[in-house]
């Protein structure tokens, strides 16, 4: 059985754990979902959630665990990690508040809170790329950042909103603005975890 992580140490965790299960039946895998709060668990997982929430809050707790530069090891040797909303801004090189201690993960930057009060949370349906199949998806966003750039080019963009990227994808990373665990398609999940072909994942079948 494949080792998935849910980063812990803030936002919603058991949704992305729920999610990571859907998505695993769907790719007829078998997982066990691990919640990390604390260092020494990371380097045991095959693949990587790091939820939403608040990027400020998740930033300093994964740096002053010592997560941090865990979740770096993971990405460098090619394991797949998705980060939703509050942790595409972590997972981000640049999330315009210095509050926020960028893993820089992947190169973009990102503006917090990017879609405004009045629209603090909406449903839209979005053309991703790379999807399973062409049903647009059902993506919810809550206070959700937008990608403001994609500077260099070693991310690409996957789906955008507004005209403004909203997913994007570099290496083994996967990154969305929006909430792919809030809603039962878990097509984003087997993107990144079981069909990302930069992403290093063992094949372990069910049952095995
Ligand atoms: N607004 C939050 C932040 O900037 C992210 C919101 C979310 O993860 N739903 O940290």
């Amino acid at each position: 059985s494949l080792t998935a992580g849910v980063v812990a140490v803030q936002g919603d965790v058991e949704e992305h754990a729920a999610a990571i299960e859907r998505a695993a039946q769907a790719h007829d895998r078998e997982v066990t979902v691990r919640e990390i709060r604390d260092s020494g668990l990371v380097p045991d997982c095959d693949l990587l959630a790091m939820p939403g929430g608040e990027s400020t809050t998740i930033s300093r707790l994964l740096h002053s665990e010592g997560i941090a530069a865990e979740i770096r090891e993971h990405v460098a040797a090619g394991k797949p990690l998705l980060a939703t909303c509050a942790g595409l801004i972590v997972a981000s090189s640049d999330a315009g508040d210095d509050r926020v201690d960028e893993l820089g993960l992947i190169d973009v930057s990102v503006e917090r809170n990017a879609f405004g009060r009045q629209r603090d949370s909406f449903e839209a349906p979005l053309a991703v790329d790379g999807l399973a199949d062409d049903e647009p998806y059902p993506a919810v966003f809550i206070r959700a950042p937008a990608i403001d750039d994609v500077g260099n080019g070693n991310a690409e963009v996957l789906a955008a909103w507004d005209g403004r990227p909203v997913a994007v994808t570099q290496g083994s990373v996967v990154g969305t603005a929006f909430h792919p665990e809030l809603t039962p398609d878990s097509r984003i999940h087997g993107l990144a975890f079981f069909e990302n072909a930069d992403a290093a994942v063992p094949r372990v079948e069910r049952g095995q």
